[in-house]
């Protein structure tokens, strides 16, 4: 999956850092695009060193780590030649360089999120950065801002040696995945695994197993799995607004769906090997 990328190490812990290297990390985007500085055959995230001192060190947000190199964001992008080139953060999703697609990706989620509270939601004061601690403030009514998390469920749902397979109305490939939906006020995840399920293809769950989570830069969601059983006689109801295909697919004879980089692909790779 895109967060796993082992042996090397990212640190989300807040650091307030008083010295920035050479070395450290540059993140800078615009809209969905990121900046990344080409090799021979391919990218990697800008070094602070990449600007030729192009950069007022004092507009950068420290984001995480990533083994020992600090990265930092940076709003407006610095004048850059063209070494350098903007990619889609969407494009990570298949992106051969682990590390690069984690952070860009990463560094995309946090962009989105300080771009998104330029002002604080209870009085409408311009808002800040808190230093000590991964948070924004309200200098004028003290309220304190940290990043929001929407947990959302996904589901695989077998009967015997069939996979439950489907394709979201707006996907943006022409591949398969699994029914998956944003908790909602009030419910458990479970009871949201239930719910999605009913709403989506209208059939009923039982015996459902946690499986593992991850978290989506792309949506800044965290995505938490669950297996499921069913029974594959129960009428397909497929709620054409959000469904643009689903059916029952056997062991050995799935069509071309979520590659691993997402839980989705990860589920549908344990379900094929059998390895549950
Ligand atoms: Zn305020």
């Amino acid at each position: 999956m895109i967060n796993e990328i082992s042996p090397s190490i990212f640190n989300n812990a807040y650091k307030s850092i008083k010295e920035i290297s050479d070395f450290d990390y540059l993140l800078c985007y615009n809209e969905n695009r990121i900046l990344l500085k080409k090799t021979d055959n391919s990218y990697r995230i800008p070094e602070i060193k990449d600007f030729d001192g192009n950069i007022q060190k004092n507009n950068l947000i420290y984001l995480f780590s990533l083994n020992s190199t600090n990265c930092f964001l940076i709003e407006d992008c610095p004048p850059h030649d063209d070494s350098f080139a903007y990619n889609e953060v969407f494009n990570f999703r298949t992106f051969p360089e682990k590390e690069v697609s984690w952070i860009g990706a990463m560094g995309y989620q946090m962009m989105v999120w300080y771009s998104n509270h330029k002002f604080c939601g209870k009085c409408g004061a311009l808002i800040e950065i808190k230093n000590d601690e991964r948070a924004l403030f309200c200098v004028r009514c003290n309220s304190i801002i940290y990043p929001k998390i929407p947990p959302a469920v996904i589901v695989a749902i077998t009967c015997k040696d069939k996979l439950l397979l489907s394709k979201g109305r707006n996907f943006k490939g022409d591949f398969y995945a699994l029914i998956a939906g944003y908790v909602d006020i009030g419910e458990s995840l479970e009871e949201a695994v239930a719910r999605e399920v009913k709403e989506e293809i209208g059939i009923e769950v039982r015996n459902l197993k946690y499986y593992k989570s991850q978290p989506w830069p792309f949506s800044g969601s965290l995505m938490v799995g669950y297996f499921a059983e069913a029974d594959d006689t129960q009428p397909l109801k497929i709620n054409r607004a959000e469904i643009a295909e689903a059916g029952w697919f056997q062991r050995g004879k799935l069509p071309k769906h979520a590659s691993t980089i997402s839980i989705a692909g990860d589920m549908i790779e344990a379900f094929e090997k059998g390895t549950l």
